[in-house]
C-alpha cells in the first residue's frame, strides 16, 4: 500500500490527468514537468538532442 506516494506526485498541468514527472536532459538538468501524454510535445520546445550529451563542440580525446 503506497497511497502516500500518489499525494507527492501532482497531476500534469496539460489536463491529461496523468501524474507528472520531471524531464531532464542528458546532463540530468531539470527541464520541466511532463507526463506520458505531453512529454513529446514539451520536449519539442527544446533541441532534439537535448536528452543526449551534446559534445559536438568539444573534442573528446581517444586516449586508449
Ligand atoms: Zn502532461
Amino acid at each position: 500500500m503506497s497511497a502516500n506516494t500518489r499525494l507527492c506526485q501532482p497531476l500534469c498541468d496539460c489536463g491529461s490527468g496523468e501524474t507528472r514527472y520531471p524531464l531532464k536532459d542528458g546532463y540530468d538538468i531539470f527541464l520541466t514537468y511532463a507526463c506520458d501524454h505531453c512529454r513529446k510535445q514539451k520536449l519539442g520546445r527544446y533541441r532534439p538532442d537535448i536528452l543526449e550529451r551534446y559534445d559536438t563542440d568539444e573534442q573528446i580525446e581517444d586516449d586508449y
